[in-house]
């Protein structure tokens, strides 16, 4: 008789709200793009997972102080980033889009001239925006989370935001009163992170779990799932 190992729990960082990457559904239980993708590679791989929505930038400083093992929070693989983290294969395109209030006449950056602009704390969209402001004569504000961002716009307080294209898309899609205005900017991929060079198991298997989706059609599942395209 064998006695099989307890299976490892890994702690991941998420965001609080970032639909379709990862929210609270109907039943208040963490759904989404990046869940599901991460569980299924759980199960698929042999260890455990314990689903931690933080916020993305808490998620991302948790990992990077070792307190969490790793984030999926549809987070951009970038330069700057890769000096602190490893990241597994890429899972996602994206790309940053600006978005107004949908009887704005605001058509792009040329419009935000001594406005007051809306982003999130510690992301490549607000990274984005802030490399602008000076150029386009814009202030920002900013928020730890997309809904008070969003808000901040809805409300009049702010002129634009600036946020990934398929979360804006899908924003909007279930009824954000928002619009969006330019064509998707300094694309990238998104990708689950661990802390530079900790953790390597984990962003193996992870990897090795993604190709086994991907080959299923199991992640075509998951994405059309939350975007309603074909799978
Ligand atoms: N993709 C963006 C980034 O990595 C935003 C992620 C998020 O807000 N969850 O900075």
């Amino acid at each position: 008789q064998s006695v099989q190992a307890a299976e490892k729990t890994y702690e991941i960082g998420t965001d609080v709200t970032y639909p379709p990457f990862e929210f609270a559904n109907k039943d208040n239980k963490y759904v989404g793009i990046d869940i599901d993708i991460m569980k299924a590679i759980a199960k698929s791989e042999g260890f455990k997972v314990n689903i931690q929505p933080l916020g993305f930038n808490a998620a991302v400083q948790a990992v990077q102080s070792g307190q969490i093992d790793g984030v999926i929070a549809g987070m951009t693989i970038t330069d700057e980033r890769k000096a602190k983290f490893d990241f597994a294969d890429p899972y996602y395109h994206t790309g940053v889009v600006m978005a107004v209030k949908k009887d704005s006449k605001i058509t792009g950056l040329k419009g935000l001239k001594g406005q007051r602009v809306a982003i999130k704390t510690g992301t490549a969209a607000g990274d984005y925006a802030k490399s602008k402001a000076k150029e386009y004569g814009f202030t920002t504000v900013t928020f730890d989370d997309s809904d008070n961002m969003y808000n901040d716009v809805v409300n009049g307080n702010s002129v634009a935001c600036f946020e990934d294209e398929p979360v804006m898309q899908y924003g909007i899609k279930t009824g954000l009163g928002l619009k969006i205005v330019t064509n998707p900017v300094q694309g990238g991929d998104y990708g689950f992170a661990v802390k530079k060079g900790t953790n390597p198991e984990l962003v193996a298997k992870f990897n090795k779990g993604l190709k086994k989706l991907k080959a299923s059609g199991e992640y075509a599942k998951i994405q059309a799932k939350y975007l309603n395209t074909k799978a």
